[in-house]
C-alpha cells in the first residue's frame, strides 16, 4: 500500500503539472523540495522510503541533527536551506547544504564566498529577495537586489536564481511576476517560490523550486519550525 506521502506527493505533483499546462509562463521542469523542518523523524523516514531526495530546511543546527549522519547512507540527497543564515554558522551551513536559498546581504555573500574558498565547497545559491519590504522578514529590498547580485559574482558566487516568501495578506501572483522579472533582468534561471497555500500560483509564474511542507507532510509537530512565517 502506498504511503501517505506517496499519496500526497502524486497529488502535488499533479496539481504542479496541471498548473504548469494552463501557463505560457510556466518552467519546463519544476523541482519539489520538501520542507521537513517540524516534522517528525517518522515522516522523514517515509519520505526517504518513497525515494523523495530534495528536503529543505530553515535552521542550520535543526537540519545538522536530522541530516549529516544521513548523508553516507543516501548519497543523492539534496539538502536546501531556505531559511536565514548568521554569518557565524556559515561554515556549518556550507559543510552541509547542497544549496544556499537565502543570501541576503553583502556582509553574507562575504562570509560565504571566503567559506568557499577555504572548504572548496560550493553550494548553489539563490538571492532572497524581500519583495514586499516587510520587516519582519529577510531578503534584499527589490531596488538592491540588482546590486547584491552583482556583488555575488563578483565574489564569484554561483548564484542561480532567486527566491522569495510573498507577504501573507495579498495576492501572491503580482510579487511572483516581479521576482521573475528581476531573475530575468539578472539573468538569472532559477525561481524559488511557492509554499503549501500558493505553489499552483507561483509555477504559473515560472518557479523553478516550490518548498512544501505541510500539504505533504501534514502539520508540523514542532514549533521549531515556525521559521520566517512564524512570530
Ligand atoms: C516553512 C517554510 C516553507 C514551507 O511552508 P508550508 O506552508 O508548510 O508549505 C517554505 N518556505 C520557507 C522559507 C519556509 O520557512
Amino acid at each position: 500500500m502506498p504511503s501517505s506521502f506517496t499519496v500526497r506527493r502524486q497529488e502535488i505533483a499533479e496539481r504542479i503539472a496541471l498548473a504548469a499546462q494552463g501557463s505560457p509562463l510556466a518552467a519546463a521542469g519544476v523541482t519539489l523540495l520538501a520542507v521537513s523542518k517540524g516534522q517528525p523523524e517518522r515522516r522523514v523516514e517515509e519520505a526517504l522510503a518513497a525515494g523523495q531526495r530534495h528536503f529543505a530546511e530553515n535552521r542550520v543546527q535543526e537540519a545538522m541533527a536530522r541530516w549529516h549522519a544521513r548523508r553516507e547512507a543516501f548519497p543523492d540527497l539534496r539538502l536546501h536551506l531556505i531559511g536565514p543564515l548568521q554569518t557565524n554558522k556559515v561554515r556549518e551551513a556550507l559543510g552541509l547544504f547542497d544549496v544556499i536559498h537565502t543570501v541576503d546581504r553583502a556582509s553574507l555573500a562575504e562570509a560565504v564566498a571566503r567559506e568557499m574558498d577555504r572548504s572548496g565547497r560550493r553550494p548553489e545559491c539563490f538571492v532572497q529577495v524581500n519583495l514586499g519590504r516587510e520587516k519582519q522578514k529577510s531578503g534584499a529590498a527589490p531596488e538592491e537586489t540588482d546590486r547584491l547580485v552583482a556583488y555575488c559574482r563578483t565574489l564569484g558566487l554561483p548564484v542561480e536564481g532567486l527566491m522569495c516568501i510573498p507577504p501573507q495578506d495579498a495576492p501572491p501572483g503580482p510579487y511572483f511576476a516581479l521576482l521573475r522579472r528581476i531573475a530575468q533582468r539578472n539573468g538569472l534561471v532559477k525561481l524559488s517560490m511557492g509554499m503549501s497555500g500558493d505553489f499552483e500560483t507561483a509555477v504559473k509564474f515560472g518557479a523553478t523550486h516550490v518548498r512544501i511542507g505541510t500539504a505533504l507532510f501534514g502539520e508540523r509537530v514542532s514549533s521549531e519550525g515556525r521559521g520566517a512565517r512564524g512570530k
